[in-house]
């Protein structure tokens, strides 16, 4: 039985049991939040849906519940508000994510970890650090939902179906994120191979795409608070890439051994993901600039990583 655990019942987190029920995706979904009456009242929105579906059990789970679940999603968090600063939202979400890996450790659970709470690259480092898990059995959403909205925008402006437009943002979930250029191709043929002959698309216009994708969370949180859609989407490919044991090639925040040249920290990289976790980072061949744009991003979040996590 697939037994999925969410813990963050906010707007990433409703969106995110919304998609678990309308793709059939695990057949337990128990929810964990402190507002316990929202989630009672969404457990049974989720129900009602069940009959057009099929069978499922939702349900409003304890920490209890995670001892024998597969994978423990984590949405719990704040998101920036006005006036604070990103060390503050670190602080505060470092905290929140302390209290709730340490209920989840305490009730045996021996699954996969899928955290999505910002920052993510630095709490999915500091979630593995805290429970000592291996590294293939710790995810975060990492850059999977820039990479969703970079192939969404390309595939809009050349009019080809995004599924077929492999490119893939990797680095930070953040302002130091970059598009590898240099591997995109839309189906099979390499992007400097479309440009060539598809005069509506310039070298400049990637520029541009590229950085609309970066802040595309700005503009949709100064529209409507905050984004939730995409990324419970891009959260349910990752589970679903687990579930079915799909091998699948994802871009995921990860724990680099040395790929890059770094250790120690975790950031958006495609990598094999199964039922165990990420099976195998794959490490791309990068041009000189991207190499720059990665290691800059690396250094990003370990800075982050340090301010907050190795002197706590
Ligand atoms: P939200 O405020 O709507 O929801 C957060 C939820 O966490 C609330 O329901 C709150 O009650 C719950 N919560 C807080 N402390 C808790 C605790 N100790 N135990 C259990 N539940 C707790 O926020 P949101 O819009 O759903 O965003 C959630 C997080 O996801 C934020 O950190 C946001 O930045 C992040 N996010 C990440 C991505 C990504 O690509 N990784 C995209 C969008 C948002």
């Amino acid at each position: 039985m697939n037994k999925i655990i969410l813990i963050g019942n906010g707007d990433v987190g409703s969106s995110y049991s919304f998609s678990l029920v309308t793709q059939g995706l695990g057949y337990e979904v128990g929810i964990i939040d402190i507002d316990e009456k929202k989630v009672a009242g969404d457990v049974q929105d989720l129900q009602h849906g069940l009959a057009y579906i099929g069978p499922k059990s939702v349900y409003q789970a304890t920490y209890k519940d995670c001892s024998n679940a597969d994978i423990v999603v984590i949405t719990a968090g704040s998101a920036q508000n006005p006036g604070e600063t990103r060390l503050d939202l670190i602080k505060k979400n470092t905290l929140i994510l302390k209290e709730i890996v340490y209920q989840v450790s305490k009730s045996g659970f021996n699954g996969i970890f899928l955290i999505a709470t910002n920052p993510v690259d630095v709490l999915t480092h500091y979630v593995k650090k805290i429970t000592g898990f291996p590294s293939n059995k710790v995810v975060g959403s990492g850059t999977s939902l820039d990479t969703a909205r970079l192939r969404n925008a390309l595939g809009d402006k050349l009019e080809v179906d995004p599924r077929d437009v492999q490119v893939y943002v990797l680095g930070e979930h953040g302002d130091t994120q970059f598009p590898v250029w240099s591997h995109a191709n839309i189906g099979g043929l390499h992007l400097h191979e479309w440009i060539k002959i598809h005069p509506n698309l310039s070298i400049d216009d990637l520029d541009v795409i590229a950085a609309d994708v970066k802040n595309a969370a700005y503009d949709i949180i100064d529209a409507k608070g905050s984004t939730h859609y995409g990324i419970a989407v891009s959260l349910a490919r990752i589970t679903r890439a687990i579930l079915y044991d799909e091998n699948a090639v994802l871009p995921v925040s990860v724990h680099l051994s040395g790929e890059y040249g770094f250790q120690e920290v975790c950031i958006g990289s495609t990598a094999v993901v199964n039922r165990g976790g990420v099976k195998e980072i794959i490490e791309f061949p990068l041009n000189n600039n991207e190499m720059t744009l990665m290691r800059h991003s690396i250094n990003t979040i370990k800075e982050m990583q340090t301010e907050i996590i190795e002197h706590e």
